[in-house]
């Protein structure tokens, strides 16, 4: 029997994170994609092999680890390196993530991903729940949470997709603009009844 698997998105700073440690109160199995990404790189895999052969031991750091910010500043400037990694990696972590939902024991479980729509993984999931601010608001949590700058913060909201589109695929929304703490353990409390009678049925 396969596991109703929600995916739960929103852009950077939206509260993804706050979210889904509200569902981690309930039990709720968390696979998170930034994890997973992380993993099917770590020493000793197929992949950090592969990419050490494609552009060098030199993007492998001396505890073994892959140099995560070298090759971003590669593939940043080189399209088809970047297209090449993808080829690589993304199955990989398709992979890893479905068998992570298989194995999960929650009634039902949460794979929490930046990029859900963005990477095409939407339509791999049961229901999208998106985490929804405003762009202002991204930012200002953002830069008021890590060393960022504004400048640094807005390119990477700028590259993902638009607050319109990316709620054009939810099933489900939280309004995560005005919500004090209090609210949000609301919402979730609501959306958590709702997912266990569909896991049901
Ligand atoms: P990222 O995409 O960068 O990983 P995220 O979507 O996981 O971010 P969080 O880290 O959960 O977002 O939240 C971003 C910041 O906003 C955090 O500092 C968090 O404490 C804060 N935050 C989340 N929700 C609210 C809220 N309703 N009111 C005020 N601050 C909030």
């Amino acid at each position: 029997m396969s596991q109703m698997v929600i995916g739960l998105t929103g852009g950077i700073g939206s509260g993804k994170t706050t979210v889904a440690n509200l569902f981690a109160k309930y039990e709720i199995d968390i696979i998170d994609a930034d994890v997973v990404a992380r993993k099917v790189v770590e020493p000793g895999t197929i992949a950090l092999k592969a990419i050490a052969e494609h552009f060098g031991t030199d993007f492998i750091l001396e505890d073994g680890n892959l140099d995560r910010s070298k090759l971003r500043h590669q593939v940043f400037a080189n399209p088809n390196d970047k297209q090449w990694l993808n080829n690589l990696l993304h199955p990989l972590i398709r992979d890893e993530m479905n068998l992570q939902c298989q194995q999960a024991t929650s009634p039902y479980c949460l794979l929490v991903a930046p990029l859900l729509i963005e990477n095409g993984i939407n339509k791999t999931v049961d229901k999208v729940l998106v985490i929804d601010v405003n762009p202002e608001t991204q930012v200002n949590r953002t830069t008021k949470r890590d060393n960022n700058t504004t400048e640094q913060v807005e390119k990477i909201l700028a590259a993902q997709i638009s607050r319109e589109e990316r709620l054009k695929h939810a099933d489900f929304i939280i309004d995560n603009e005005s919500s004090s703490a209090i609210k949000l353990a609301e919402s979730v409390e609501i959306l958590h009844r709702q997912f266990l009678k569909l896991a049901i049925n």
